[in-house]
């Protein structure tokens, strides 16, 4: 394997609280262990039009507490084609860069395996997306600081829910995965959570009509998952207007607010931990794996298994939700 000297760091897909933090990580633990780094603007982008700037450990000063991406993130097409990754592949060369550190959701790991085995580059990939829907790791960067976010939004709500007695849907995202609607409704005491994960099970607002609702209360909170599929948190209101007049049901979508903000001190360990993952995996060997953080410990986890969306839910929180909102 030819000698890593220079490594390229870029973010991709959506933003995701955490990923500075992780962008510093790797480039000070690289300057660290002798490397020079690169910043890789606009994701993929950045490799395919030839935005790459040198980086030095000044660089990452001050970014820790930083919400979004400093090398701002972008959806690429130019980077799904032969042409677009042949055009990177020759910038990276030019560039002097010998490995990769991408940090993004399951799109751009995809598009990193890709790559790496095209070119035969070692690629690293953090798990970077406030969906928590990549394999192998217990948590991505980003999950917390939106679960958190989503916390103080619903507390807020319950105030004119309760008072007006009310249903809301609050819609969180999730990229058609559960995790947050299931950990966001453990954490605001919410009535319920429907996610997509349970849709092809039971036909979740009935049994939450007709079971979930006890008399006494007069008003409640659902999370559900953004899922196009079913219209998520408007199609559910739609359906109670139609099948459940009785109910006055209101609707809240979270939308983007949940990737912003200042990173939580989880997230900004974990980003931390995973960015020095990646330059001790790069200088062990490894390459196209993705770090990932299961029970306290970093594992290395092939881009193949941490796409593959088979994490699933866990049953005992949505049980939880359940006995504890009886
Ligand atoms: P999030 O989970 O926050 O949406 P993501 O990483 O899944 O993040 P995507 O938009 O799916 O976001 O992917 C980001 C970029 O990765 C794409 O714009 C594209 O450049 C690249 N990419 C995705 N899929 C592929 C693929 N099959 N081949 C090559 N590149 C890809």
């Amino acid at each position: 394997m030819a000698e890593i000297k220079c490594i390229g760091i870029l973010t991709s897909g959506g933003d995701a609280p955490g990923m500075n933090a992780a962008i510093r990580a790797v480039t000070r633990s690289a300057i660290f262990n002798g490397f020079s780094v690169k910043g890789i603007m606009r994701g993929y982008k950045g490799l395919v039009f030839n935005e790459i700037v040198d980086f030095r450990s000044q660089s990452v000063s001050n970014i820790i507490q930083q919400g979004g991406t400093i090398l701002k993130t972008a959806r690429c097409k130019e980077f799904s084609t032969p042409e677009g990754r042949k055009a990177a592949y020759e910038n990276m060369c030019a560039a002097g860069i010998d490995a990769l550190v991408v940090i993004g959701g399951d799109g751009s790991l995809t598009g990193a395996g890709i790559f790496a085995r095209e070119y035969n580059i070692p690629i690293v990939g953090l798990p970077g997306t406030i969906d928590n829907d990549l394999g192998g790791t217990d948590a991505t960067i980003g999950f917390d600081t939106a679960l958190n976010t989503i916390m103080d939004a619903v507390d807020k709500l319950r105030d004119t829910a309760s008072s007006h007695e009310r249903l809301f849907f609050v819609e969180v995202m999730g990229h058609t995965a559960g995790y947050l609607a299931l950990n966001s409704a453990i954490a605001t005491g919410s009535e319920a959570a429907i996610i997509p994960e349970m849709n092809t099970e039971v036909d979740q607002l009935a049994a939450l009509i007709s079971t979930g609702f006890r008399k006494s209360k007069n008003s409640a909170i659902v999370i559900v998952a953004e899922n196009p599929a079913t219209g998520g948190a408007t199609g559910l209101a739609e359906r109670v207007k139609k099948e459940f007049p009785e109910y006055d049901a209101r609707v809240t979508i979270l939308g983007h607010i949940q990737r912003g903000g200042s990173p939580t001190a989880i997230d900004r360990i974990l980003a931390s931990r995973m960015g020095h993952a990646a330059i001790e995996a790069l200088m062990e060997g490894q390459r196209n794996v993705m770090i990932g953080v299961e029970n306290g410990k970093t594992v290395y986890v092939p881009f193949s298994k941490a796409i593959k969306h088979d994490k699933g839910i866990d049953r005992d929180k949505a049980n939880l939700v359940k006995i504890l909102s009886i």
